[in-house]
């Protein structure tokens, strides 16, 4: 999968590169691992997997 979405962080408003560490909680919200350490987290990983986990964040980013 080609990454080509510039997705901000929440909490930093940066942009998120495809290797940074990044946490997604229950509703989705993608933030950097070291912003973001409020309970329900969903998963953890870089950026590259977890779009790899979760494609359909990515189709309602195109919206
Ligand atoms: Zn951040």
């Amino acid at each position: 999968m080609k990454l080509t979405l510039q997705i901000l962080c929440n909490k930093c408003k940066t942009t998120i590169k495809e290797d940074d560490l990044v946490t997604i909680d229950i509703i989705n919200t993608l933030c950097h691992q070291f912003c973001d350490d409020t309970p329900g987290i969903k998963d953890r990983g870089t950026y590259k997997e977890i779009a790899g986990k979760y494609p359909y964040f990515y189709t309602e980013m195109y919206h």
